[in-house]
C-alpha cells in the first residue's frame, strides 16, 4: 500500500482537486483507493458527494476518540474509491491534540492498527492549507508527497518553507518520506510569468517537476458541485485528459510500472475506440449529405427547398470539430522529448475574464 500526502500550505492551489481526481484515476485503473479528508473545510468530502456535518463518523473520531478506521470508511459513487469524510469539527482537533504526546503519529498508528494495508492499494491525504498538526500527521503517515502548485512568484516562497518541514519530518519522524513530484496546476500559458516561474521550478526541482501540466479548465471547477470526479463530470475535457496523464506519470514516478503500462494501454484503447466512433460518425454524415443531394436531385423544388437551413448550418459548424481528434493520451504521456503540451484551453473562452476566485485570492496574498 502506498500512502500519499497531497500538500501545500498555500491555499487554493489545487490540492483537493488533485486528490480527488488522482484518486478517481487510480480507482479507474483498478487500484483500491482511500481518500482521507484532513481539511476542516471538508471540500474533498463535498467533492465526493458526502455531506459534511451530516456524516455520523468523521476523521475527527479517528484522531480524537480512537474510532477504528473500518468504522469510518465509506463508499463513494465510484467502484474502488473510498473516503473518510471530515467536517468542521476537525478545526478543533489541533487544539485538543496540542499537549498530547505523540500527536503527530496518531494517523500513522491508526492506519497501521486498522490494517489499511490489507484493504487498500493507495491512501491519499488531502491536507489543509497550513502546516499544523493535521499536515504533520499526513507527512508522518505518508510514503510520498505530491505538491500541487501554481506557477506564480509567491508559490516559490511558500515552497521553501514546505521543503523545510518535509526535511524535518524526514530526519525526525519518517525517514521513508519522499517527494514524488511537484505538479503545476491551473496553468495559463498566456502569461509569461507562468512560464518563467515554471522554468525556475524546473531549476530547483529537476525531474521532480512533472511533465504533466494541469491546465486551467472550467470543468474542473464545476465538478465538485456535482459531487463527481472530472472523469464522470466531463470525460472529454482538458481537465480529464490532464489528470489521466498525470495519474500515469505519477505511477511511473513511484515505480508502479506494471499498473502504469496497463493504464497506458487502456487509454490508448479508449483513444482508438473514439477515433473509430469519429470515423463512423463522419461516414454517417457523408451518407446523409449524399442522401440530401439525391433527394434534392430527384426533387422538382431544388436543393434549397429540401434542406432546412439550420441543419446545414449545424453540419458546417460541427464537422470541423469532429475531425479535431485529440492527440492520443498514451503518446503524450510517454513523450519525453516532445515540446510542452499546449496550454490554451478552449473552454476558457467561456470564462475568459473570470479566474477562479481562490486563484485570485492567492495572487493577492
Ligand atoms: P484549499 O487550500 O482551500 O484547500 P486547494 O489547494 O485544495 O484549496 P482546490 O480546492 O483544489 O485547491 O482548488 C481551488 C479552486 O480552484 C476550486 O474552486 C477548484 O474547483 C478550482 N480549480 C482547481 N483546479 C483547477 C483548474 N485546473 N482549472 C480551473 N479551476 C480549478
Ligand atoms: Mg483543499
Amino acid at each position: 500500500m502506498k500512502r500519499i500526502a497531497v500538500i501545500n500550505q498555500k491555499g487554493g492551489v489545487g490540492k483537493t482537486t488533485t486528490t480527488v481526481n488522482l484518486g478517481a484515476a487510480l480507482a479507474h485503473h483498478g487500484q483500491r483507493t482511500l481518500l482521507l479528508d484532513l481539511d476542516p473545510q471538508a471540500n474533498m468530502t463535498v467533492h465526493v458527494d458526502k455531506r459534511p456535518d451530516m456524516e455520523s463518523n468523521t476523521l475527527t473520531n479517528l484522531l480524537i476518540d480512537d474510532t477504528p478506521l473500518a468504522d469510518l470508511v465509506q463508499t463513494t459513487g465510484l467502484a474502488n474509491l473510498f473516503v473518510v469524510p471530515s467536517d468542521t469539527s476537525l478545526a478543533g482537533v489541533e487544539q485538543v491534540l496540542a499537549n498530547r504526546i505523540g500527536r503527530e503519529t496518531i494517523l500513522r498508528r491508526a492506519l497501521d492498527k486498522g490494517k489499511a494495508e490489507d484493504n487498500f492499494d493507495f491512501v491519499l491525504f488531502d491536507c489543509p492549507p497550513s502546516l499544523g498538526v493535521l499536515s504533520a500527521n499526513a507527512l508522518v503517515a505518508a510514503d510520498y508527497v505530491v505538491i500541487p502548485m501554481q506557477a506564480e512568484y509567491l508559490s516559490l516562497q511558500g515552497m521553501a518553507k514546505l521543503l523545510e518541514v518535509i526535511d524535518l519530518v524526514q530526519t525526525q519522524l519518517n525517514p521513508n518520506l519522499q517527494i514524488a513530484c511537484v505538479l503545476p496546476c491551473m496553468l495559463d500559458s498566456r502569461t509569461n510569468l507562468s512560464m518563467e516561474v515554471l522554468a525556475e521550478i524546473k531549476e530547483h526541482f529537476g525531474d521532480l517537476l512533472t511533465k504533466s501540466r494541469i491546465r486551467n479548465n472550467v470543468k474542473l471547477a464545476e465538478a465538485p458541485s456535482f459531487g463527481r470526479s472530472i472523469f464522470e463530470h466531463a470525460p472529454d475535457s482538458n481537465g480529464a485528459q490532464d489528470y489521466a496523464e498525470f495519474a500515469i506519470e505519477f505511477m511511473q514516478k513511484i515505480g508502479m510500472h506494471d499498473v502504469a503500462e496497463a493504464a497506458l494501454a487502456a487509454l490508448a484503447g479508449d483513444e482508438e475506440e473514439e477515433e473509430e466512433e469519429f470515423e463512423e460518425d463522419e461516414e454517417e454524415l457523408e451518407g446523409e449529405e449524399f442522401e440530401t443531394e439525391d433527394e434534392a436531385a430527384g426533387s422538382d423544388e431544388g436543393a434549397e427547398g429540401e434542406v432546412p437551413e439550420d441543419e446545414v448550418t449545424e453540419n458546417e459548424v460541427t464537422e470541423p470539430d469532429a475531425k479535431a481528434t485529440p492527440q492520443p493520451l498514451a503518446e503524450k504521456a510517454i513523450a519525453t522529448t516532445s515540446p510542452e503540451p499546449p496550454l490554451d484551453d478552449p473552454e476558457l473562452v467561456e470564462r475568459s475574464d473570470e479566474p477562479p476566485a481562490a486563484a485570485e485570492a492567492s495572487a493577492d496574498a
